[in-house]
């Protein structure tokens, strides 16, 4: 079975963003770039499977500027097998990379395809529903374990609010990772230099005719309200006092 992991390449999670002085968009220029983490958890699972002998490809899959082959390089060096990137330098919604995505699933026809739950960029979490829609096949978002029955179909256990689901899917499937999904390894530099002699395809946006023109308008971008600054109290009494009166605890 060939699995497919859809990577993103987003501002590194430890990057403080800013909003630009217009408050158009977030001020991401010279930020430092890395793949999606939830993409990361995704792509150490796939290769898991792998080396249990569950799956026998993991293809990696970016679609952005020249510079997503990054992200497509570390996928390779965690053991991804091979990747593709679509090349754009137009801004990918969610609904457009779900399209995108599924042009390659055609063309590749994997088992099992993999996202992360959702890109720490925009915090959409949608293309992989869209994807499962649009493809009319199920879909297994939050997932923090995946496992495989003798029926054929895969287990996903589910993270949701209350607990676990455990839900059982008939393949081709969709799978979202969540956080408990897998833990990514180090990637060393012997196996950073491995995966540059790895094959990357590169597909033009245009050539997979695919309308991935934006339906959204950001109105204005804005960072969170300042916290306020802390109180210093003098004494327990002072601390329940102020818990109790300030704090709205019983
Ligand atoms: P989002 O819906 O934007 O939160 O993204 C959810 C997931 O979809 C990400 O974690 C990726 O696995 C995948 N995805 C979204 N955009 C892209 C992209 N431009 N390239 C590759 N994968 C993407």
């Amino acid at each position: 079975m060939k699995i497919l992991v859809a990577v993103k390449r987003v501002v590194d999670a430890k990057v403080k963003v800013r909003p630009l002085p217009d408050h158009s968009g977030p001020d991401i220029k010279l930020a430092r770039m890395a793949m999606n983490p939830f993409d990361e958890i995704a792509v150490e699972e796939a290769v898991e499977l792998k080396e249990s002998g569950k799956a026998t490809e993991v293809v990696a899959v970016t679609i952005g500027g020249a510079k997503s082959v990054d992200v497509l390089r570390t996928a390779m060096a965690i053991g991804a097998d091979r990747s593709i990137h679509v090349q754009t330098d137009d801004v990918v919604e969610p609904l457009a990379a779900a399209k995108i995505l599924a042009k390659i699933v055609e063309k590749e026809a994997p088992g099992l395809i993999l996202l992360g739950k959702q890109a720490i960029d925009d915090d959409c979490g949608q293309t992989g529903p869209m994807l499962s829609g649009l493809l009319k096949c199920p879909l297994g978002a939050f997932a923090g374990e995946i496992a495989f029955g003798d029926d054929g179909r895969v287990l996903v256990t589910r993270e949701t609010d209350g607990g676990t689901q455990t839900v059982s899917l008939a393949l081709p499937a969709v799978v979202t990772a969540d956080l408990r999904l897998a833990e990514p390894r180090y990637v060393t530099l012997p196996s950073m230099a491995k995966a540059r002699k790895k094959p990357v395809e590169t597909i033009a946006l245009a050539d997979l005719g695919v309308d991935a023109a934006p339906r959204i308008r950001t109105l204005c971008v804005e960072p969170p309200p300042a916290r306020k600054a802390g109180v210093m109290v003098s004494s327990v009494d002072e601390l329940v006092e102020k818990l109790r009166n300030e704090a709205h605890v019983l």
